[in-house]
């Protein structure tokens, strides 16, 4: 049985207080209601007030990973404004995000940069959440598979099974025409890709691999659909983002990660 994973993805958005205060409810309420027992639960907030969230996730003492959004895959050098994995571990980041459709299509990132990512920080011994998903347009061209099998094949380059059977490699589905429009993938298209996407992992690492990786969807989840997203078989949590900045909402969503046919 794969552990439900839900992630909030904060982007660029909260101030030094508002990160504050939006952990310190999220968390109360999770642990309150032992939402973190039974889902894994985590938080990406802006990397300057990772510390800050770091202390109200301790100071809670609910089971909350902390998470970054990018790091860079050298360990450190002469590269400006670049967050590097050994300052991240020393900020008591657990799990980083790598290949978000923002940075893929707002910021440049190809590939190859994924993967190098990709590989940096499951070598460090932090988990990692490849994100992956196709375009509007590539949807529309009948792609999806297609881009999803070439980002799962070069996003996974040169990683080994193991860190896919110990299930420190999630990968998160989602499609870029979904991120932040309201346009939520149905439930059986989700479990459609996901399934795919878990053949592909069988086809690579063996059976194994596939039963332990965890596949989230991602892409305008909320507290009203993310019951009947997280009741498909192999939808093994979510990535939020505008619904992960109320905590309420995220809370619900984690409770659907949890009980996903009630
Ligand atoms: C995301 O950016 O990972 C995301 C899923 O955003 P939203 O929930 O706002 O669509």
């Amino acid at each position: 049985m794969r552990k439900p994973f839900v992630g909030g993805n904060w982007k660029m958005n909260t101030n030094f207080e508002t990160a504050r205060q939006l952990a310190i409810s999220g968390a109360k309420s999770l642990h309150d209601h032992a939402l973190d027992a039974s889902v894994d639960v985590a938080v990406f907030p802006p990397f300057v007030y990772l510390l800050p969230v770091r202390d109200v996730i301790a100071a809670s003492g609910a089971s909350i990973k902390l998470g970054a959004q990018d790091a860079h895959f050298e360990p450190q050098g002469a590269l400006t404004g670049e967050i590097s994995i050994p300052m991240l571990r020393d900020c008591g980041v657990q799990v980083v995000l790598t290949g978000h459709s923002e940075r893929r299509h707002i910021l440049g990132e190809t590939d190859e940069m994924v993967n190098a990512k990709t590989r940096a920080v499951l070598a460090s011994g932090l988990e990692c959440i490849l994100c992956i998903g196709e375009t509007l347009a590539q949807r529309q061209a009948g792609q999806t598979d297609a881009v999803n099998e070439r980002q799962v094949r070069a996003g996974l380059a040169n990683v080994e099974k193991d860190h896919l059977t110990a299930a420190r490699l999630t990968i998160a589905y989602e499609p870029v025409w979904a991120i932040g429009t309201g346009n939520t993938a149905s439930p059986a298209d989700a479990q459609s890709a996901h399934a795919r996407i878990r053949a592909l992992i069988d086809s690579m690492y063996g059976p194994q691999a596939a039963r332990a990786v965890r596949i989230q969807y991602g892409g305008s989840c909320n507290a009203a659909n993310a019951a009947q997203l997280m009741s498909q078989p192999d939808v093994d949590g979510a990535l939020v983002g505008g619904a992960s900045l109320k905590a309420g909402e995220f809370v619900e969503i984690v409770r659907a990660a949890a009980n996903p046919r009630a």
